[in-house]
């Protein structure tokens, strides 16, 4: 994936970021408040990064950073959807199911980026919602947890997350180029190979290897830079290298010391979110 223009963002973003004038709390400075449409509560996007008018997110173009002010969580209730659409009104059986069971870890979701996709995620799958909107919300999710990485290191269980993310994106893309590819060859190209690296990343290179292979195969559709990665990948996955070069460790030669390998995946633990009936 590309790894500058998340930085590029984040540069332009510090540049021209405005701190806002007047009445909001200084927690909040700049970032437009939203009422939970559950209960009422003032509520606000956690980071300021990324896209400045959040929008729904409903094409798949591959998304290359976290974009934390995408979502919001109501530190009340533990509501949470797209900026955008948060204050839309909710119905009855969605409103009970949010009070049992996202009402315990709101304060959580209102703070941390990885617990509001986590709770958008559980509402979005038991909505129903279309799966272009699911898989942009568990690919922002798998964003803002490979932040989680230590410098030059990384933790087991934040390896164990991103590797659970990763799968539910895998499933749900496949279904996707199943069901409902994109018509756009270049798009449906950048899908496989999304699906294709992803497997590898999570440990399966045999799988990975045909789905690479196939898109490297067509690399004149897909463009000079992602088409060269296909290929890459598909040649790593030819040797079972399921190592992702994307790591502090390695940009950071010092903090290279410190590496440790991430433990392999176990079964989710019981800081997994609970799936939804
Ligand atoms: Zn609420």
């Amino acid at each position: 994936m590309c790894t500058l223009r998340p930085y590029l963002a984040l540069v332009l973003v510090a540049l021209f970021a405005v701190p806002a004038i007047g009445s909001e709390p200084p927690a909040h400075e700049g970032r437009e408040s939203h009422a939970c449409p559950l209960d009422g509560t003032a509520t606000f996007p956690i980071g300021s990064d990324g896209k400045t008018s959040p929008k729904l997110y409903t094409d798949l173009e591959i998304p290359t950073q976290a974009y934390t002010n995408l979502v919001v969580a109501c530190p009340k209730c533990g509501y949470a959807s797209w900026t955008s659409d948060f204050s839309r009104p909710v119905d009855a059986a969605t409103e009970g199911w949010v009070k049992a069971n996202l009402a315990t870890t709101a304060r959580r979701a209102a703070e941390d980026p990885a617990w509001a996709y986590r709770h958008h995620v559980q509402l979005l799958n038991r909505r129903n919602a279309p799966l272009r909107e699911r898989i942009g919300a568990l690919v922002f999710q798998s964003y803002v947890l490979k932040r989680r990485r230590p410098r030059g290191g990384s933790d087991p269980n934040v390896e164990r997350e991103i590797a659970t993310v990763r799968r539910d994106i895998t499933t749900l893309l496949a279904q996707g180029l199943r069901e409902d590819p994109p018509k756009a060859a270049r798009t449906r190209l950048e899908w496989a190979y999304l699906l294709g690296e992803l497997t590898r990343l999570v440990g399966e290179p045999a799988n990975a290897k045909p789905l690479l292979a196939d898109v490297c195969a067509q690399k004149d559709t897909l463009g000079l830079t992602l088409g060269k990665m296909a290929c890459d990948q598909a040649d790593k996955a030819a040797h079972k290298d399921t190592f992702e070069e994307y790591r502090d460790g390695l940009i950071n030669p010092a903090a290279a010391i410190a590496y440790k390998p991430a433990e392999p995946p176990a079964a989710p633990t019981d800081s997994a979110p609970t799936p939804p009936k």
